[in-house]
């Protein structure tokens, strides 16, 4: 995939939005009025319009939510319109444009070319310990009739094993539900993997590693994304916006 540019997965066009776009997350310092030129911004870009944009209020949960034709618009120019208690969305509608946002945290995009369908997830590590992504596989499955043979993935920007460094009692929770290879040792501080964990768990549902897309970059030390542990309480929020083509 190409940085700063529409890509296409599985019939479904994704775009990576970074500093260059500005914030595209309400709720933080920067005015609503600002958030709302940004993603005007890139909808222009991306030829689809504002108010076809489908957000959420993400809160860190294991929950998905179906976008149908009425939600279209959702949070679209506001955060109180936005999806509550949902930290990944799936539809199958033509119209919708399904945004997910993040400072750090794990943002993945799910399609599946012969059912038409496809999700944005937030994945952070609580979401990610709870299990979200292979919660939406299996969605995917149930309500969609994904045969995930047919499923590819795309890995946004995250926080990188290079700079996520973390603490003991985070540590055992992975070491709970993952491989000992998700923590990395060095020197005397412990780094979290959380690349690996979602690869996992997408191995887990019986999806081919090949059919993984990554950007293989890290949020943290790359300035070109906005970062909540380097830049703390007043970070920005770079998004995966995704729709139909
Ligand atoms: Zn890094």
């Amino acid at each position: 995939m190409k940085k700063n540019n529409v890509n296409e997965i599985a019939g479904i066009n994704y775009y990576v939005s970074s500093v260059i776009d500005g914030s595209v997350g309400f709720k933080n310092e920067t005015p609503k009025e600002e958030i709302i030129r940004n993603r005007k911004a890139i909808s222009d870009k991306c030829h689809f319009g504002i108010d076809q944009i489908v957000s959420m209020q993400q809160a860190h949960t294991s929950y998905h939510f179906c976008v149908r034709n009425n939600d279209i618009g959702s949070g679209a120019k506001e955060w109180a319109s936005g999806i509550t208690n949902t930290d990944a969305i799936v539809t199958s509608e033509q119209g919708a444009v399904l945004l997910a946002i993040s400072a750090d945290c794990p943002l993945v995009l799910i399609a599946n070319r012969s059912a038409r369908a496809f999700a944005v997830v937030h994945s952070g590590w609580r979401g990610t310990v709870k299990g979200i992504v292979p919660n939406v596989l299996m969605a995917m499955d149930e309500v969609y009739k994904c045969n995930h043979d047919d499923t590819e993935i795309v890995l946004a920007p995250m926080a990188g094993k290079c700079c996520y460094e973390i603490q003991d009692d985070l540590c055992s929770q992975f070491l709970e539900n993952f491989p000992r290879d998700v923590i990395v040792h060095n020197q005397d501080c412990l780094f979290l993997d959380l690349n690996k964990t979602i690869r996992y768990q997408v191995q887990r549902a019986n999806i081919n590693m090949t059919k993984i897309h990554d950007f293989e970059e890290c949020t943290i030390c790359n300035p070109d994304y906005y970062s909540y542990r380097r830049d703390g309480i007043s970070a920005g929020r770079f998004g995966l916006f995704a729709w139909m083509n």
